[in-house]
C-alpha cells in the first residue's frame, strides 16, 4: 500500500479521498481542523471516535516537518529553521510591520539553483523542490507561534516558478474560501525572472501579486549579478511581464537590492526607469543586507537616497523597503545562515 500523503497539502476533497473517509463531508471538516492548527486526527473532536482512531493510525506523523529553532527579532519578526522528513532543512520567516501586519515569507525549494551573486541562499546550491504540504507546514508552524497571518510572500529560499505545480497547490489551499481565505492580493510570488514560468502564470493563473528581483536593468550588469539573465534577458522578461499584467491588471513590484558601487549609480537608476516604460510598477529599493563572505558592501544612505530620487524624478513610484527581520538574518537575501 502506498503511503498516505501528509494532510497539510490536501484540499478537502483530496483529504476525503486519500484517507478513505467514511463521509465525503469529512474532508472539509478535517481541512477546517488543519487550518485551525490541529496536530493530529485525534484533535478532530467532531469525528466519531472510531474514525479518529483509524485516521490517526493512517497518519501517525501528521506533519512531515518539525521546528528545530525559532529566532526572535526585536521588531517582532521570527525566523524558523524547519527540519524536513528527509533531514534536509529550510527556513521560513514571519515579518511583522509597524501596522501589525503579519507576513509569512515561505520557501519553495531546499536551497536554490539560481546563484544570484548577492544572495546567501544562492551560495547553498540546490537540493530539491518542496512539496505542497512542506510549503503549507511552514505557514502552519508560523501561525501556531504568532496567530493569524495576513499576507504570504513566496520570497524565502528557492525560486518559486521552478516549482510551479506545488506552488499552485499551496496557493489553492491558501485561497480556499473555507480555509485560510487569503485573497490573491495578499499573496505575492517573487521570482528572479523565470520567463516561461511568468508566461505560464499569464496563461493559466493564479493571478496573484508578482514581484521581480530586478536588481539592475542593464543586461551586462544584471547577468553578472543574476545568472538567470543570461538565459532570459531583460527584453524577454519585460515581454513576459507585459503578458502577465495584461491578465492580472495589477501593478508589478520590482525589487532592487542596491549594493554600494555595483548597481547604485545614476546610470543604473535611469536604465531602470527606461526599462519599465509601459509597465505599471512600484520599485522597492532595498539597501543590500550584508552577508558574510559575499564581496559587496552595504550602500550608504546617500547612495540609496540619490537612487530613489532619480527614480522618482523620472516618474517611478520608489519605496524604501524597511529592513524587517534583519536582526535574525531573515531579511531579503539573508536566508540560509542557520543551515550552514
Ligand atoms: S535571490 Fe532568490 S532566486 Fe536568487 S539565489 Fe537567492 S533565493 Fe535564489
Amino acid at each position: 500500500m502506498s503511503p498516505v500523503p501528509f494532510p497539510a497539502g490536501l484540499l478537502p476533497r483530496e483529504l476525503s479521498e486519500a484517507y478513505g473517509m467514511d463521509r465525503s463531508f469529512r474532508g472539509l471538516q478535517a481541512f477546517k481542523w488543519i487550518v485551525k492548527g490541529a496536530k493530529s486526527f485525534h484533535d478532530m473532536s467532531d469525528f466519531p471516535a472510531a474514525e479518529r482512531e483509524r485516521l490517526a493510525a493512517l497518519a501517525p506523523k501528521f506533519y512531515s516537518s518539525t521546528v528545530e529553532s525559532a529566532l526572535d527579532d526585536a521588531d517582532g519578526s521570527v525566523k524558523l529553521k524547519i527540519r524536513l522528513n528527509d533531514r534536509s532543512a529550510i527556513e521560513a520567516v514571519l515579518l511583522v510591520d509597524p501596522e501589525g501586519r503579519m507576513t509569512a515569507c515561505l520557501s519553495t525549494q531546499v536551497g536554490c539553483p539560481m546563484a544570484c551573486a548577492f544572495c546567501k541562499t544562492g551560495t547553498l546550491g540546490f537540493l530539491r523542490n518542496l512539496e505542497a504540504h512542506e510549503i503549507m507546514e511552514q505557514y502552519l508552524h508560523l501561525a501556531s507561534l504568532r496567530g493569524r497571518i495576513s499576507n504570504v510572500v513566496f520570497m524565502g529560499m528557492g525560486e518559486p516558478l521552478l516549482n510551479l505545480p506545488e506552488l499552485r497547490k499551496a496557493i489553492a489551499l491558501l485561497e480556499h474560501p473555507e480555509g485560510f481565505q487569503l485573497s490573491s492580493r495578499k499573496i505575492t510570488i517573487s521570482t528572479c525572472g523565470i520567463v516561461p514560468g511568468i508566461l505560464d502564470l499569464a496563461e493559466h493563473g493564479p493571478y496573484v501579486r508578482l514581484a521581480i528581483s530586478l536588481t539592475a536593468a542593464e543586461d551586462e550588469l544584471r547577468s553578472a549579478l543574476m545568472p538567470v539573465n543570461k538565459r532570459y534577458d531583460l527584453a524577454s522578461l519585460k515581454a513576459a511581464l507585459l503578458a502577465y499584467q495584461a491578465k492580472s491588471g495589477d501593478r508589478i513590484t520590482l525589487e532592487a537590492a542596491i549594493m554600494g558601487g555595483e548597481n547604485s549609480s545614476m546610470q543604473s537608476a535611469r536604465a531602470m526607469a527606461a526599462w519599465t516604460e509601459g509597465l505599471k510598477v512600484q520599485v522597492n529599493v532595498i539597501p543590500w543586507n550584508p552577508v558574510e563572505g559575499l564581496p559587496y558592501r552595504e550602500p550608504s544612505r546617500n547612495e540609496v537616497r540619490a537612487f530613489e530620487d532619480e527614480l522618482e524624478r523620472l516618474g517611478l513610484n520608489a519605496v524604501r523597503r524597511a529592513k524587517r527581520g534583519r536582526g535574525v538574518g531573515g531579511a531579503c537575501g539573508q536566508l540560509g545562515d542557520t543551515l550552514t
